[in-house]
């Protein structure tokens, strides 16, 4: 692995921004994941900033100062973008070296911290844009559980596709419609084909659906007609953020064959603001297994590294905030858990899987993990799993029911990572709450 664990990780690290200290945030000196920002109502240019407790340490105020020299100056100039391409194109040596650079400046006691203190902003007081200039989205499919619980919906006859033990099975999204968390997401229409019905009528969909997935941020891409080799995969990954990938069930189950998801999909995502890069994440790597009595990964996805520490022990979680919990000041209700290590495909074998033709990435490619659904029956990254299909209705707090999301609800991700030994990181949100259809 090319992440290795380091003093920036020494979880006696201390920040003098007093909000980086508390346990239960999520953006301790140890995480310093990166966003895109401006004042919020402020007409400023957008440019990229650092999380650090409750604030954002402005990179294009600090780089004024040039704190830096070499490379991770280099870096902390492209930080001053509007974008993460920048920083993204120049690759994995750059991304350490600013690493390092940030945390030297944000630690107690460091010779900066007057003047970057001046370039904190409080993250009340910002406004978030997507992190990077996505050219391509492609969503994966690597949660077994999930796959095979929606198959068993879908076609029970035949819930795992033959192929599914063997391809990181995937398709190519739309990014003209992904936002940044908090953007409201509107009740789609759509082709619905109820099942005894003779023919399809248009109408708003009545199975909107969360997914409960992972972003993968590609950093340096590769050329075309060049593969990236397993072993490298990950060199060209920047780093992680929660994508929901909202879904219309009915639309989905009339449209999906031949072809695969079309309009049940590309007419929203989700991903939360804060990219928390694979050096952050390097205290939280688990080794990366495939039962015994499965298929074996061909040689070109199969390698000592993927077997040592290729999966990340990553929690995630699905919260729901209905229009009446908040009339009530009821806080949201955690629907569902599952976790990232839990993939039967790792973040490097898609990698692999997607360049071994040649195809090339480029920065600011997103891939989704696909739903991230556990074996439980408390783990399921869908209410299409959770409600089964929509026959079992959920029950909320206050007498409440869903199977499928209704107007004004707003659905909440989150993830954190924890291990013994090390401070505990956390991914903020990917929240967006649900409109009425146009
Ligand atoms: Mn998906």
């Amino acid at each position: 692995m090319t992440r290795t664990v380091d003093q920036t990780h020494d979880p006696g690290l201390t920040s003098w921004v007093d909000s980086a200290n508390r346990p239960e945030g999520d953006f301790p000196i140890q995480n310093l994941p990166f966003a895109v920002f401006r004042r919020a109502g402020s007409g400023e240019r957008f440019r990229c900033g650092v999380a650090i407790g409750e604030q954002v340490l402005d990179l294009a105020a600090l780089g004024a100062a040039r704190p830096f020299e070499g490379l991770a100056a280099r870096a902390l100039s492209a930080c001053a973008e509007p974008a993460l391409n920048p920083l993204m194109e120049l690759g994995g040596e750059a991304w350490r070296a600013l690493r390092q650079g940030l945390s030297q400046v944000l630690r107690e006691g460091s010779a900066h911290a007057a003047h970057a203190a001046g370039a904190l902003v409080p993250q009340s007081h910002v406004e978030l844009a997507l992190p990077a200039r996505i050219g391509d989205y492609t969503d994966f499919y690597t949660s077994i559980h999930h796959a095979t619980a929606v198959g068993r919906l879908f076609r029970p006859d035949q819930p795992l596709l033959p192929n599914y033990k063997w391809v990181p099975i995937a398709y190519h999204g739309r990014t003209s419609s992904i936002g940044v968390s908090g953007q409201p997401v509107r009740r789609p229409h759509g082709q619905l084909k109820a099942p005894g019905a003779e023919r399809p009528r248009l109408a708003p969909t009545e199975r909107l659906d969360y997914e409960l997935e992972v972003g993968v941020l590609i950093g340096a891409g590769n050329r075309a007609g060049e593969p990236i080799p397993l072993g490298q995969a990950e060199e060209h990954v920047f780093g992680l953020c929660l994508l929901n990938d909202w879904s219309a069930r009915d639309v989905q189950a009339w449209e999906y064959q031949p072809l695969g998801p079309f309009l049940a999909k590309n007419f929203a995502t989700t991903i939360s603001p804060w990219v928390v890069t694979l050096e952050a994440l390097a205290p939280f790597r688990s080794p990366w297994s495939r039962p015994s009595a499965d298929p074996q990964p061909l040689p070109y996805l199969e390698g000592a590294e993927i077997r040592s520490a290729g999966a990340i022990d990553l929690a995630l979680a699905v919260w729901l905030e209905t229009a009446a919990m908040r009339a009530r000041g009821v806080p949201a209700q955690r629907l569902s858990r599952s976790n990232f290590r839990d993939s039967y495909w790792s973040i490097a074998q898609m990698v692999a899987h997607h360049t071994v033709n040649g195809c090339n990435l480029r920065p600011g490619d997103l891939f989704g993990s696909g739903t991230q659904s556990g074996a439980g029956s408390g783990e399921a990254g869908s209410l299409l799993e959770l409600t089964a299909g929509g026959r079992q209705p959920l029950e909320l707090t206050g007498g409440e029911t869903r199977t499928f999301l209704a107007d004004g609800d707003r659905v909440i991700l989150r993830g954190e990572c924890q291990r013994q030994g090390f401070a505990r990181i956390g991914f903020g949100e990917a929240a967006a709450i649900v409109l009425p259809a146009a």
